[in-house]
């Protein structure tokens, strides 16, 4: 008896889930300095906190920033 499987490559596409959101975070990198951004979805405010803490502490003007979200892959065509 001989078994077929039959595989077919099918197009799929990656992107953020209906239901996430992508949120900003940021790190001072300045020595000895413990500043973070709390995660936030609003990407204007968190450049604003990141300004104004290098505002209120000069010197202190490099930051990692990162964002992230759930990602949610699909099918993008039928089998
Ligand atoms: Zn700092």
């Amino acid at each position: 008896m001989t078994v077929r499987a039959r595989y077919r490559f099918a197009v799929h596409g990656i992107g953020t889930a209906p239901r996430s959101r992508l949120l900003m975070t940021a790190r001072c990198l300045t020595p000895d300095c413990a500043w973070t951004l709390a995660p936030t979805d609003d990407e204007d405010a968190g450049n604003a906190a990141c300004l104004t803490h290098a505002g209120l502490n000069p010197g202190h003007d490099e930051y990692a920033r990162g964002w992230s979200d759930v990602a949610q892959v699909r099918r993008l065509e039928a089998l």
